[in-house]
């Protein structure tokens, strides 16, 4: 059976299942969805998914992705023995997960999965909703190589890139490690912009300019309407984003590696959440910069560019 032939569910419809999703839809698929907060379903229904009621509707599914927060949910919509997907009198053939979870839980539930007969494929991803949007999502994706060759094709229409790492959960730590350098990298740019901020130099100015030099890359290019418009509209939140240090730490400690600025960055993810930034996008690290240095930020209401419009 051709890949595109093959039935899928998706579980999980927010910030980034909710697209990814759409992406499927988009290029034939026949999938089905699901989501706890079943109103989040209709925008997939209008695009030409079906909706399951719960988790197990989706179990006659051939392949079932998944793209909740964290890995207790994960653990949860897996494997809880009253409502999991892979505890019912069904069980799909492969599950392919997306979220950004533990090593551990990922393992339990291949471990799982595989004593009910279904393949467990790791395949977290790098972009936020808009990034999926304009088709330039990376995956990184681990697991037996068999059932990569199987599930390829559907991976490859979720963006433009797709990595296999090898087997078992290299893509859980691979998917970590970037985390650590999307927040750490945040952190350093709010830095610089306000030491600018208090010189006199404009946020559009200094993102300008990094943004055409070999320091700026493809998320600086992302982040610059936050910067220097403060576009806050969540794409990724500082509660997921600790989740994601907070798994790297974990890593550093098992293997003893020090990581100071790590550290550091983790809690300033969490002062940012003691602010009330829960609900904003990550790059309200700006304004924990800022209110540390005691400046307040305006917009400044300039005509910058994620990049991610269609040309
Ligand atoms: P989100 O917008 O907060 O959505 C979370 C999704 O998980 C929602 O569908 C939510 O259902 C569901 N969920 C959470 N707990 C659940 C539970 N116990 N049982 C069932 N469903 C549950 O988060 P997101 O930004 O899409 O992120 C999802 C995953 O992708 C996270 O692991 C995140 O770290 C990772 N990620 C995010 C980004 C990004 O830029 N946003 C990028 C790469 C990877 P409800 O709608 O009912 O709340």
């Amino acid at each position: 059976m051709s890949s595109q032939q093959m039935t899928v569910g998706w579980i999980g419809l927010g910030n980034m299942g909710a697209p990814l999703a759409a992406r499927l839809v988009k290029v034939g698929y026949d999938v089905q969805v699901w989501n706890r907060t079943a109103a989040k379903a209709q925008p997939l229904v209008d695009e030409g998914a079906s909706v399951g009621e719960t988790v197990r509707d989706l179990a006659h599914r051939e392949v079932v992705f998944s793209m909740v927060s964290a890995s207790k949910d994960l653990e949860q919509v897996m494997l809880d023995p009253e409502v999991g997907l892979l505890t019912g009198e069904s069980v799909p053939k492969i599950v392919v997960d997306c979220s950004t979870v533990s090593v551990e839980t990922s393992k339990k539930i291949r471990e799982a999965a595989a004593e009910r007969g279904t393949r467990f494929f790791a395949a977290p991803v790098s972009g936020n909703g808009k990034v999926v949007a304009a088709g330039k999502l990376s995956v990184v994706c681990s697991g037996d190589e068999e059932t990569f060759q199987l599930v390829q094709p559907m991976i490859e229409s979720l963006g433009r890139s797709v990595t296999y790492v090898g087997d078992g959960e290299a893509a859980r730590l691979v998917k970590i490690y970037h985390n650590l350098l999307l927040g750490i990298y945040t952190q350093a740019l709010s830095e610089i912009l306000v030491l600018g901020e208090k010189a006199g130099v404009k946020r559009e100015a200094v993102m300008d300019f990094i943004n055409n030099s070999v320091m700026g890359c493809i998320f600086s290019q992302y982040k610059t309407p936050a910067m220097v418009n403060l576009d806050f509209h969540p794409t990724f939140t500082p509660i997921l984003l600790r989740k994601d240090f907070d798994l790297g730490l974990a890593e550093a400690r098992k293997h003893e590696v020090p990581m100071p600025i790590t550290n550091m960055t983790r809690d300033i993810v969490e002062s940012s959440i003691g602010h009330g930034h829960e609900q904003d996008d990550f790059a309200t690290l700006l304004l924990i910069a800022a209110a540390n240095a005691g400046v307040e930020l305006h917009s400044e209401n300039a005509d910058v560019t994620d990049g991610l419009d269609p040309q």
